[in-house]
């Protein structure tokens, strides 16, 4: 089955933590279809903590969306993520955001991602790779998502990881928003 992942770490070597993520995904036999650009994003939600690094990602897998979270928990564990409080920093964040057409609610397992569609750090990634994807449940492509969302927390592409390019880091803009990718008439 082919998914789409949000990966995302605001502590340590961010996009050296993102790199290592996948290079677990593909130890572990997950192919990886496409890969966005790594993206500097303001932190939603706790606004006090250092901006994260965020990509999105496809890959395929045999594994079912269970299997398949449960691959992610023991990555973020073997990278030494300990902190679970929602919205707190974290060395490493690995999501399912959509599995194909899978719609499913459970307590531990939501797809698609519930918040996704309130995150630009997650759609504007998404959008780069898979501006046509759907969202199961809205019927809506990722185009369509992020130009609806309300989210204005800043998303600043930094560049494609790769060994040769290895981007500063960008300055810490608090309260500053994407022009890119500010589709609501706001700056
Ligand atoms: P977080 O702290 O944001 O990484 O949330 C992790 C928790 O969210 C885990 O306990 C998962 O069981 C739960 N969860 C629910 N839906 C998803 C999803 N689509 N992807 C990843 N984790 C999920």
């Amino acid at each position: 089955m082919t998914y789409f992942l949000s990966l995302g770490s605001n502590l340590g070597d961010k996009r050296r933590n993102l790199k290592r993520a996948i290079g677990h995904l593909k130890n572990a036999s997950v192919r990886i279809l496409r890969a966005s650009s790594l993206y500097q994003t303001q932190p939603v939600g706790n606004a006090d903590q250092p901006w994260f690094v965020n990509q999105a990602v496809e890959v395929e897998t045999d594994r079912t969306p269970w299997a398949l979270l449960a691959l992610l928990q023991s990555i973020e564990k073997k990278m030494g993520r300990t902190k679970t409080i929602r919205n707190s920093p974290r060395l490493i964040d690995l999501d399912i955001l959509l599995a194909a057409d899978t719609i499913m609610d459970t307590p531990d397992l939501v797809i698609p991602h519930p918040r996704m569609t309130a995150r630009n750090f997650v759609l504007v990634p998404l959008y780069e790779i898979a501006p046509d994807v759907l969202h199961p449940v809205l019927g809506k492509p990722a185009a369509a998502l992020l130009a609806e969302s309300c989210d204005r927390s800043g998303v600043h592409k930094i560049g494609r990881w790769s060994s040769r390019s290895r981007p500063s880091e960008p300055r810490q803009e608090i309260g500053s928003f994407s022009k890119t990718h500010s589709r609501n008439g706001g700056s």
